[in-house]
């Protein structure tokens, strides 16, 4: 009987201390350390790995030429401090995160209605490239797929290279960084081998959606090829995060609504087919493209900007999301 009480004060005993532990481990998962460049570093580490899965873009030589290591990680918190580590100074094409900047000017330019009068807002089970129903109902299903995004560089008005221009000076804009360009080789690299979208231009060009002349894909060529770091993605999340504030506070194109439009579109479709699932793993608006980078905007916070090049099936990159997704456990950064 003695014997009995002893050993049920002691399982109570033990009881006591792991819920103390529970209350203790809760707290601690309430309130994790504050991010810094050694927390980003080390989760960096954790995924560096990741690129031995992938496979690096080479549809055209120039990307097939990327060096797989290389991977960079960086945050830009919701004060605008910026957080680097990995290989920050690697310059990499932003490919389709560009489609997202050219969504805001013609949308800016056009209006919301005006542009989703001939674009849908659908998600896709398609790779990004596919044609989807621009044979049936003739319009592309949103404007994160190629063929939407086509279309919504040729909304975007001024003739020749101008409307690439606009891209261009906006994305230098938002990461306050002038020597943003693009890459001359990849552009004609894209340019030469980009039949596919050649043939989605034409198609839509028939179906009355695109007036211009090929100087209209050129310019999404060239967008496609813009070169920048992993901080400026951070930087390009953060701004539609924000409002369309920038990282440094300049309120110059300072527009919620856009910003919700992207950042829905991001949701739903940027990371193409894989869109769903991410939503469900990493519940935040990101946008990947095949130069490896993958912009994410925490709404109302921060922004975050990562770069590995090898790829998963969809296209997206993949070390790349899985330092994303740990980030992301670890804060409870999730919108749900
Ligand atoms: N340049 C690529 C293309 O047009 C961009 C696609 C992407 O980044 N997913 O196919």
């Amino acid at each position: 009987m003695k014997k009995n009480s002893f050993l049920s004060a002691k399982v109570m005993l033990v009881a006591a201390l792991l819920s103390l532990n529970t209350v203790i481990y809760a707290q601690k998962s309430i309130d994790p350390p504050a991010i810094s460049e050694k927390i980003l570093s080390g989760i960096l580490e954790k995924n560096r790995a990741y690129y031995t899965q992938g496979k690096v873009a080479d549809y055209i030589p120039e990307l097939g030429k990327m060096d797989a290591k290389a991977i960079a990680f960086s945050l830009v918190d919701k004060n605008g401090k910026v957080f680097n580590t990995g290989d920050v100074h690697k310059k990499f094409t932003m490919q389709s995160i560009s489609k997202i900047i050219a969504l805001m000017l013609a949308v800016n330019e056009r209006g919301e209605a005006d542009v989703f009068d001939k674009i849908g807002y659908f998600g896709s089970d398609k790779p990004f490239n596919h044609f989807s129903n621009l044979e049936t109902t003739g319009k592309p299903l949103n404007p994160m797929m190629n063929a939407g995004a086509i279309l919504t560089t040729s909304l975007i008005a001024g003739d020749g290279e101008k409307p690439f221009l606009k891209i261009l000076d906006m994305v230098r804009y938002i990461t306050k960084n002038k020597t943003i360009d693009y890459n001359k080789s990849v552009y004609e690299s894209e340019k030469s081998t980009g039949n596919r979208n050649r043939g989605m231009f034409y198609l839509m060009k028939n179906n009355g959606l695109i007036s211009g002349n090929e100087d209209q894909l050129d310019n999404y060529f060239k967008q496609c090829s813009i070169e920048l770091t992993a901080e400026d993605l951070a930087k390009i999340g953060y701004f539609f995060a924000n409002q369309c504030v920038r990282f440094d506070g300049d309120a110059t194109h300072k527009n919620k609504e856009i910003a919700k439009l992207i950042e829905s579109q991001m949701l739903t479709a940027g990371m193409y087919e894989f869109s769903g699932e991410y939503s469900r793993n990493v519940g935040l608006p990101s946008k990947s493209g095949v130069g490896g980078g993958i912009t994410v905007s925490v709404p109302g916070k921060m922004g975050i900007g990562v770069f590995s090049p090898a790829l998963d099936q969809h296209g997206n990159s993949l070390a790349g999301y899985h330092m994303i997704l740990d980030l992301v456990k670890q804060y409870d950064l999730s919108v749900f």
